[in-house]
């Protein structure tokens, strides 16, 4: 019989738990604050240098423009990812790029304001018959929040299962009709 080996890796400095605990690649944790019932996390990507993508060349920081995203809950609250972005300029005259603002799709896609865990985990129960409005409530988002992560990741998802999704389509029709 073949024993399936499970890795562990084991963290005791509170700045690596707490990196592990979060998830998300990449990033620096700068804050967490509570507000009211939801959590909220403020972080920025971990840089090493700024390049133009245009050029390549040296980029420099022009703004640090905040984008809020809905996350998933962690431990039974509410969570919130304040996102610092980083706009940046290409100085180089000879460069047409200008300025720009860095992204990580692992985080989140561009306009969507869920972080991509939490839009994939809603993209999945809507999938299976939940609707968007439970959803939301879930995450406290707005259902427009949902609708608009649907849109984007709802295709792919959708075409990769479209047997389990007609079904449970079927299924929500019986249930709003009765
Ligand atoms: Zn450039």
């Amino acid at each position: 019989m073949k024993k399936k080996t499970i890795h562990a890796s084991v963290h005791r400095d509170p700045n690596e738990i707490v990196f592990h605990l979060v998830g998300l690649k990449d990033v620096r944790i700068l804050s967490y604050t509570r507000r009211g019932p939801v959590g909220e996390l403020e972080i920025e990507q971990r840089i090493e240098r700024f390049v133009c993508p245009s050029c390549q060349g040296r980029a420099y920081v022009k703004e640090r423009p905040v984008t809020t995203l809905t996350d998933l809950p962690f431990g039974g609250t509410p969570m919130r990812v304040r996102w610092k972005k980083h706009r940046l300029v290409c100085r180089n005259e000879a460069c047409a790029r200008g300025s720009f603002t860095l992204g990580d799709h692992r985080l989140a896609a561009v306009g969507v304001r869920l972080t991509t865990r939490a839009a994939k985990w809603a993209t999945k129960q809507v999938g299976t018959g939940r609707t968007v409005n439970e959803v939301a409530k879930e995450l406290r988002c707005s259902w427009d929040v949902v609708a608009r992560a649907l849109r984007r990741y709802g295709t792919a998802l959708l075409e990769a299962d479209t047997q389990r999704l007609k079904d449970t389509t079927a299924l929500g029709l019986d249930e709003t009709s009765s």
